[in-house]
């Protein structure tokens, strides 16, 4: 059972809606409710973890889960041939606004560097 106050595992287990575009037994993946460009999903780990300072010891398979399933889901996406991104954001000043660990995938679009 995930955290009974956190939004995304009120997606994991499907007591909030979102359109789910991916399910394995370890990442749930959904839209992004704003969209930062054409395809913005978000992939989550079934198991709450509070974002990428989590990813160590024990945990650390969970990073090559939740990687594996968005590298999938892009070219699933048709997303591999003009390229995304991957972005982890941690703690205040990384701009984490959700305290479940989340990737972000953005592509079908040219994305600015370096991030604001
Ligand atoms: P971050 O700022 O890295 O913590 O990203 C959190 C993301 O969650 C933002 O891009 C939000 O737009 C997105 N978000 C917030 N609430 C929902 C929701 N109910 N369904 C889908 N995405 C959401
Ligand atoms: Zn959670």
């Amino acid at each position: 059972m995930g955290d009974a106050d956190c939004l995304f595992c009120g997606i994991v287990e499907r007591r909030i809606p979102a359109e789910i575009v991916h399910e394995d037994p370890a990442v749930v993946a959904f839209k992004d409710i704003h969209p930062q460009a054409p395809t913005h999903l978000l992939f989550v780990p079934r198991t709450h973890l509070s974002g990428p300072g989590q990813l160590t010891g024990p945990q650390a398979s969970v990073a090559q889960d939740l990687l594996g399933a968005a590298t999938r889901t892009a070219e699933r996406f048709g997303l591999d041939r003009s390229g995304y991104r991957l972005v982890l954001n941690q703690g205040r000043d990384g701009g984490q606004t959700v305290g479940h660990l989340h990737v972000h995938l953005l592509g079908g679009r040219p994305l600015g560097w370096p991030p604001g």
